[in-house]
Parts: C-alpha cells; structure tokens; sequence
C-alpha cells in the first residue's frame, strides 16, 4: 500500500539520518568549518544574540550534536552574568540548564569531550540528553528557550518536532531555527549547486572518507522547503509556527512567517 511504502521510506529515513551522523561525529566540526568556510560559527553567533540568553534560564538545544549552540548560550550567560555579578546585579538563585538533546549517541560523545576541551567539564548547567526532536522528554511549558541549528531538516515528521517546541516552551518563551535554504540568484545558483553537488562529496570523502553521508547532507538541503514555495511548506506546519510564534509573544514573527 502506499502507506507502506511511505512507512518503509519513513523508517529508512531515519535510519539513514542515524548513519550519517554516526559516521560523521568525529570529523563533523572539521567538515563545518570547510564546508561553510567557517560562516556557520557567525550563524551559530546570530542564532544565539538572537536568543538573548540569561542567567536561570532553561534551555533547550534540539538536534544540539556536538554543543555547538549550546556553548555559546553558556558564554553568553556567564559573560552577561559576570557583569551582573560585579555589579551586585546577578539574580544567584535561578539555576541555570542548557540541554542538549540528539538522538545520535554518537555526536553527544563528541560534544561531551569538546565540553572537557573548552573547560565546560565541570559545569553543571549542561545537561545532555539522548532524545528524539519528535518526542521530547522534557514537561509542558519548562523552557525558556528552544534551538534548533541545522537539525529540522534531518527530521522525519517535522510538524510533530513543532509540536513539541510549542509543547515544552514556557508562554513567551523563544523558538530559534537556523536552517539553510535555497539560492535564488541564478548565476550565483549555479556556483552554489556545483559547489555543493560536486566539491562537498568530494571533500567529504577527501577529509571524512565518507563521500555518502556528504552526499546526503546536501540532498536533504535540496530537497527542504524553499523561502517562498508553499507546495513543500504545510499549512499545518505554518499553523503550528503561528502558534509558537504568538506562544512566543512576537507579532513580527508571525507576520515573518506569513509572509515566508
Ligand atoms: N546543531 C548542531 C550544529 O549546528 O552543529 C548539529 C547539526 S547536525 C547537521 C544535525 C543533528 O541532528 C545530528 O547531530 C543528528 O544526530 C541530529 N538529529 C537528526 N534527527 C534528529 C531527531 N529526530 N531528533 C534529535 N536530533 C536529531
């Protein structure tokens, strides 16, 4: 039946979404920086003065991989609370909790040991959690922030990991999404498609040794929804935005994603 080809399409989905991020944990940051020529860490830099992150908040980093984002919401709190603290301003007895969530062990390991790298070994407001962005773990309405960084296009069904955003966040609570999308510029479109279809395999199987998973990173970015194209962009999902969006207590997102 077609609904038993679409499971099976489904369940490979996520298998391969599983694989890839497997075999690219250990070269995975590497591979960012050369992929992006280093542009994901002024994105990440964005996502995050864009999140405006704050002593006691709690905090969730869907599809979080190797911390990446999550670092930089801790190094914006301990700065901003550092000043606060010298100047007698710091509010001490919020605890704060940044949580990591992937459903790849294997990226969460990786993420463990940059902690220890970057001096965050012993910090207890990192918390990571092995979890899928479709079922979260975490209660209704205990989050003051929800990131997702280059992670919702690997999901399987994306209106269910919407869902769960509007779900855990507190009512003006942030929902942040950083994602690639399409070129439209069409001599530039050229540049970037050749760049991606035939450098970034290439330089995946050169530096990772594995060109299939590289292959696949750049097929998912292809295949997700374009800025204006509404055939690939549900109602249902634009409804759900709406909904985080007003959740969230921005007016301008929403009319943002009316207009997307
Ligand atoms: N956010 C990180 C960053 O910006 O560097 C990692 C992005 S990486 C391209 C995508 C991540 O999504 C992988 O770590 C993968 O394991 C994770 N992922 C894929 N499907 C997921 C799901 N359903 N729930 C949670 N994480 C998922």
């Amino acid at each position: 039946t077609s609904f038993g080809f679409k499971q099976v399409q489904e369940d490979e989905k996520s298998k391969l979404v599983g694989n890839v991020f497997s075999t690219v944990a250990s070269s995975y940051d590497l591979m960012n920086d050369l992929m992006s020529t280093g542009l994901h860490r002024l994105w990440k830099d964005r996502l995050v003065s864009m999140l405006h992150p704050f002593a006691g908040m709690k905090h969730l980093d869907v599809a979080g991989g190797t911390g990446d984002a999550a670092f930089r919401v801790l190094e914006s709190i301990n700065s901003v609370s550092n000043k606060a603290l010298q100047e007698g301003l710091a509010d001490t007895k919020q605890e704060t909790k940044i949580f990591v969530c992937d459903i790849n062990p294997n990226m969460l390991n990786v993420g463990k040991m940059r902690a220890i790298e970057r001096g965050f070994g012993e910090d207890r407001s990192l918390h990571w959690v092995e979890g899928d962005a479709e079922a979260l773990s975490f209660a209704d309405g205990s989050m003051d922030g929800y990131t997702i960084a280059f992670g919702i296009r690997n999901v399987t069904h994306i209106e269910k990991a919407l869902s769960e955003a509007y779900r855990v966040l507190k009512r003006g609570g942030r929902f942040l999404c950083l994602e690639l999308s399409h070129v439209e510029l069409p001599v530039f479109k050229q540049i970037y498609d050749y760049y991606s279809f035939s450098i970034i395999p290439a330089m995946g199987e050169l530096v990772a040794g594995d060109r299939a998973s590289y292959q696949y990173l750049v097929e998912s970015i292809h295949r997700f929804p374009n800025q204006t194209d509404d055939a690939g962009w549900s109602h249902k999902r634009k409804d759900l935005l709406w909904n985080i969006a007003e959740h969230s207590g921005s007016a301008s997102k929403k009319s943002e994603i009316n207009n997307d």
